[in-house]
């Protein structure tokens, strides 16, 4: 079985499209989607629909799709991610919102090997920052390998014999991690927002049968994206981050 893993997509639906052009040729069977679906961008009815027509083996939720769907103030939020959503709270239908809402909150256990969450296992807000955080979601995850999103930044870490490495020392993409002994925390990169330089839109692949998490990049239009937000009347700073992957 081979799962498209899709993380912080953020109502950009440019980035989306060239996702799934690209992961077409890959190709994948079933989708997993980490959450953020919405937030920052200017079309969240477009990417919830085009994810929901996907019928995808599972979705968790994200901080923003939490916000978004009204089931928490926006009080944590920046000031641009805190006006963004709130005009993502209106722009999205109540069909739309309602099936935010009722989205599960991770960690979700998806077979023997892997399990899925937003932020960390621990705590779906927290953020994977430093090695402590590694050490500690590892230690909280019911199983080996765990995806996660929120950072924005496509990265591995492995623990294997009291060590622990990067998975994803290689910066070619894309990047096949055979998974071996160990633990594994593997953040797939986010489609709508990246955030590690590299503007293109990052996307994984597990492949349960062979057990390898595939990481790729891929290009999309961002002036387009840019000129959504912009006509959506969302924060200038939302449009100008996406060219330099910030
Ligand atoms: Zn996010």
């Amino acid at each position: 079985m081979r799962y498209l893993v899709l993380s912080d997509v953020h109502a950009n639906l440019e980035a989306l499209e060239a996702v799934l052009d690209a992961a077409r040729e890959i190709p994948y069977e079933r989708l997993l989607v980490l959450g953020d679906l919405v937030g920052y961008g200017a079309d969240p009815n477009a990417v919830v629909d085009r994810i929901r027509g996907l019928q995808p083996h599972a979705v968790i939720r994200g901080n923003h799709d939490k916000v978004g769907a009204g089931l928490e103030p926006s009080d944590a939020f920046n000031t641009v991610a805190r006006a963004a959503i709130r005009w993502t709270y209106e722009a999205l239908s109540d069909d739309n919102r309602d099936w935010l809402a009722e989205l599960p909150t991770g960690p979700l256990v998806i077979d023997d090997l892997l399990e899925i969450c937003h932020g960390t296992p621990f705590d779906e807000d927290m953020y994977v920052f430093d090695d402590a955080d590694v050490l500690r979601s590892m230690q909280a995850a019911d199983r080996r390998l765990v995806l996660f999103g929120h950072t924005h930044v496509q990265v591995g870490y492995r623990l294997a014999n009291q060590s622990l490495t990067l998975a994803t020392a290689d910066v070619r993409r894309p990047l096949h991690i055979a998974i071996g002994q160990g633990h594994y925390l593997i953040n797939p990169g986010s489609v709508g927002q990246p955030r590690d330089g590299d503007p293109r839109a990052g996307f994984g692949v597990y492949d349960a049968g062979s057990q390898v998490v595939e990481i790729y990049r891929t290009p999309y239009p961002i002036e387009q994206t840019q000129a959504r937000i912009r006509d959506a009347g969302l924060p200038e700073a939302l449009a100008q981050r996406l060219a330099i992957g910030r």
